[in-house]
C-alpha cells in the first residue's frame, strides 16, 4: 500500500537581510555591466563583418561575383564583387587585384577610387576590390590595427574603409595545420600561410576557402581570357621588395619598358623577377597556369613595418612616423622615408600611375591587346585634389 506523504507546513519567507539585499543589489549590477559589454562587444564584432559599400562609376557594365567561377563560393565569407567595364571598342583584358592583404589599404583604395571612376575606352577591365572578402572581417591580433580609416569625399561625406587582417579571418578556416603544404608543389611553410590568398595560387576548387578563392580567381583569368593581371600590395619599409614591379617572365619586357617610363617621370620603380621557386604567389602561379602576363606591385607603409610607433588610422592615410624617417637617415632602409611620412595619396598615385604605364607599354607590344581609359587620375593629380575627391 502506497504511503502518504506528510505535507509540509508553508513557511513565511523571511525578508532578506539588509547585507543579503546589498549583495542581490551588487550582483544585479555586475550582471548589467557584464550585459552591456557584451552587447558592445558583440555590435563591434558584427561590425566588422560590414563591408564598406562602393558606388561604381555609371560606365559600368557588368557584375558579377567570384562564385560566379565557383559555386561552392556561393553566400560564404570567400564571395566577393567582380566589376567589369567593357569598352566600345575591342582590346585586351586587364585583370586588377585589390585587397589580396586586407591589411594593405593603399591597393584596396586604388581598386575602389577605380571601380568609382573609370570609363573604358577599349578593350576590358575587370576589377575586384576586395580579393579576400574575408581578411576584412577580421583583424590583425596583437597589432593594434585600427578598424577602418576614411576620407571626406567630393560631397563632403565620410566614405570608411577597413583595415583587415592579411590572413582570411580565423573563423573561416579554423583550426591551422601545423604546416602548409601548397598545392600542387608540395612547398612547405608555416600553418598559418594555409590562409594567405597570395600563397595559395594557382587553389583548388575542393581545398580550403583560401585555395577556393585563389581557384576562382585563376578560374576568371582563364574564362575571360585576361591578358594583363595585376595584383597591388603595401610592404614595410625595411622589406627588401618595396616600391617594385614583380613581373612573371612573359610580363619582364612589359614591366621593364614600364619600370624605365617610371623612373623617366621620377617615379623610383624596382623590377624584381618572380622567383621561379617560391610557390603560390599570383605572379608564379597564375602566370605559370594561364596564358596571362601577371604583375605584381608593391608600394610601402609604415603600417606594415615593425619599428612603427602609434598606429591608428592616421598612420593608415599619413604613415607618418619619426623611427621610420630616422631609420631612413642612418641609412637602414629600402627606400625614403621623408619626416612628412608617405601619404596614402602617394602610395595609391603609384599604384594608379603603374597601372597607367603599363597599360600603354602593353598596347604597344601587343596592339591587339590594347587598354585605353579614362577619367583616372595620374600621380600628380592625386597629390592635388587627394583621394577624398575621386570618391561618391
Ligand atoms: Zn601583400
Amino acid at each position: 500500500m502506497a504511503r502518504k506523504s506528510p505535507r509540509r507546513k508553508p513557511t513565511a519567507s523571511k525578508p532578506p537581510s539588509p547585507d543579503e539585499s546589498r549583495r542581490r543589489g551588487r550582483i544585479a549590477l555586475y550582471l548589467f555591466f557584464v550585459l552591456v559589454a557584451c552587447l558592445a562587444a558583440g555590435a563591434d564584432f558584427v561590425d566588422q563583418r560590414r563591408p564598406a559599400p562602393i558606388y561604381p562609376s555609371p560606365a559600368l557594365t557588368k557584375t558579377g561575383r567570384l562564385s560566379d567561377y565557383l559555386p561552392s563560393l556561393r553566400g560564404g565569407r570567400g564571395d566577393s564583387d567582380v566589376y567589369i567595364f567593357e569598352g566600345k571598342r575591342p582590346g585586351g583584358t586587364l585583370l586588377i587585384l585589390g585587397g589580396t592583404h586586407p591589411n594593405e589599404p593603399a591597393s584596396n583604395v586604388v581598386a575602389v577610387l577605380m571601380v568609382e571612376n573609370l570609363q573604358v575606352e577599349q578593350g576590358q577591365i575587370i576589377i575586384i576590390p576586395l580579393a579576400n572578402a574575408s581578411g576584412f572581417s577580421a583583424t590583425e591580433p596583437q597589432e593594434a590595427f585600427p578598424l577602418r580609416f576614411h576620407f571626406i569625399n567630393r560631397s563632403g561625406r565620410q566614405r570608411d574603409f577597413r583595415v583587415g587582417s592579411r590572413f582570411t579571418n580565423i573563423l573561416d578556416g579554423w583550426p591551422d595545420p601545423i604546416v602548409y603544404r601548397h598545392h600542387p608543389s608540395g612547398q612547405i611553410l608555416s600553418g598559418n600561410e594555409t590562409r594567405n590568398l597570395n600563397r595559395a595560387y594557382p587553389g583548388r576548387p575542393n581545398g580550403t576557402l583560401t585555395e577556393r578563392v585563389a581557384w576562382a580567381i585563376t578560374e576568371l583569368v582563364r574564362r575571360e581570357e585576361v591578358d594583363l593581371m595585376i595584383d597591388m600590395h603595401e610592404a614595410a619599409p625595411e622589406y627588401p621588395v618595396v616600391n617594385a614591379v614583380v613581373a612573371h617572365e612573359r610580363a619582364m619586357d612589359i614591366a621593364a619598358m614600364a619600370v624605365v617610363e617610371l623612373q623617366i617621370c621620377d617615379l623610383d620603380f624596382r623590377l624584381e623577377p618572380s622567383p621561379k621557386n617560391f610557390h603560390g604567389l599570383s605572379h608564379r602561379e597564375v602566370g605559370d597556369f594561364t596564358p596571362a602576363k601577371v604583375m605584381l606591385f608593391e608600394s610601402t607603409g609604415a603600417l606594415q613595418g615593425r619599428l612603427r610607433a602609434t598606429t591608428d588610422a592616421e598612420l593608415v592615410t599619413r604613415s607618418k612616423d619619426a623611427l621610420y624617417h630616422r631609420a631612413d637617415r642612418i641609412g637602414k632602409l629600402q627606400v625614403e622615408f621623408p619626416a612628412e611620412g608617405v601619404p596614402i595619396e602617394v602610395r595609391v598615385g603609384r599604384h594608379l600611375e603603374a597601372i597607367r604605364t603599363v597599360c600603354k607599354i602593353l598596347g604597344e607590344f601587343e596592339p591587339d591587346q590594347t587598354i585605353d581609359y579614362s577619367r583616372i587620375p595620374g600621380y600628380d593629380e592625386l597629390q592635388h585634389h587627394g583621394v577624398g575627391f575621386y570618391l561618391n
